[in-house]
């Protein structure tokens, strides 16, 4: 890809940095499934003593430690309570069903953002007809709601009325870091609150593949033979692994960089007369919604100047900042939508 290819598509876009390959073919690495490969254990101890939590599960992707999450969280018949913008409901295959035999209840929180008020009138009570509420997933950053986020007071009421009502929590936690770096909140305080926390190596933090599941020793052992079942057990995963660890120890507070970024682009976009809103910008995600004609060919227009990004409906376009967009590359983004 030449250096006009301007790529705002996804955070998954990244391409490992030099001082990330030197960590993966340095790394030390054994038959993970044998349990003997030093770095697949170094990264799942790292990132559990990092939030909090007693264990961790690496795994190839954001989508498999969530639905090894929810698997571990419901039984059969069961119902998950979610956003309606929810990655496990929306993106994931129907998997929940799939996988799991657990039916969705949905809820429409402001961007993606749930409250007690919310939850409590759509946990079921006990009754013959009704499927058994069993987990709430929140998501942090939320994705469709244009990377908003939760602060640790607005997740600590929900632990509080899920305690009450027997429901586990989850967090889909694919882009937890950037909201960790926007709140200011702290990752240790973050395990208390929840039974599950996927996190996600390859988004902003860069590593080629891998997320990770978090849980009590008793979920994670659970978790790793439902795993296998999934085929995910993997072998010299060290390497892998030794890239979210170099991701883990030098890509967290750079995300600031990002955030800044999307808000340069946002003050940008709105600034135009064929943008109607752009979504409060508090991460890295930027979602805006076209004046007139299509969201698409906004962005087909974008591409012919080397801005890449994708619609996210009809009339919004989605923009993501990551590390390997420079401060200069913006600056070119920015002359592409000031001058459309
Ligand atoms: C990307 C993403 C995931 C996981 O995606 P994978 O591509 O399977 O790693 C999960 N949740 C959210 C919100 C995401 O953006």
């Amino acid at each position: 890809m030449n250096s006009n290819f301007l790529d705002f598509r996804s955070d998954t876009v990244t391409k490992p940095t030099a001082g990330m390959l030197d960590a993966m073919m340095n790394a030390k690495v054994g038959d993970d499934v044998f349990g003997e490969d030093e770095t697949v254990h170094k990264l799942e101890t790292q990132l559990a003593e990092t939030f909090n939590m007693e264990a961790g599960l690496f795994c190839p992707s954001g989508t498999m430690t969530n639905q090894i999450g929810i698997k571990c969280f419901t039984q059969p018949m069961d119902e998950v309570i979610c956003d309606q913008t929810a990655h496990v409901y929306r993106y994931e295959i129907g998997g929940i069903a799939y996988h799991s035999g657990a039916s969705v209840r949905l809820l429409y929180g402001e961007r993606g953002i749930l409250t007690p008020e919310l939850i409590e009138p759509e946990v079921n009570e006990d009754n013959i007809h009704y499927p058994n509420s069993s987990l709430v997933v929140l998501e942090n950053t939320v994705n469709k709601g244009g990377g908003s986020c939760y602060t640790l007071a607005q997740i600590a009421p929900i632990h509080h009325l899920c305690n009450i009502k027997g429901l586990k929590l989850h967090l889909d936690g694919a882009r937890i870091f950037n909201a960790l770096v926007a709140t200011g909140d702290k990752a240790h305080e973050y395990g208390k609150y929840f039974d599950g926390i996927s996190v996600c190596l390859s988004k902003g933090l860069g590593a080629p593949v891998g997320s990770v599941l978090l849980g009590n020793k008793e979920t994670i052992k659970k978790a790793r033979k439902i795993r296998k079942a999934f085929g995910g057990g993997m072998r010299q995963a060290g390497f892998l692994a030794a890239a979210g660890i170099y991701a883990l120890d030098h890509h967290i507070e750079r995300l600031k960089e990002d955030h800044d970024h999307a808000r340069a682009l946002a003050n940008a976009l709105i600034s135009t007369n064929y943008v109607l809103s752009v979504m409060p910008v508090e991460t890295n995600i930027v979602i805006f919604e076209v004046a007139k004609g299509t969201a698409q060919k906004v962005v087909d227009q974008f591409t012919e100047k080397g801005l890449h990004c994708n619609t996210t409906s009809a009339s919004t376009v989605r923009l993501v900042t990551h590390l390997d967009l420079s401060a200069a590359m913006i600056d070119q983004a920015i002359e592409i939508i000031l001058h459309l």
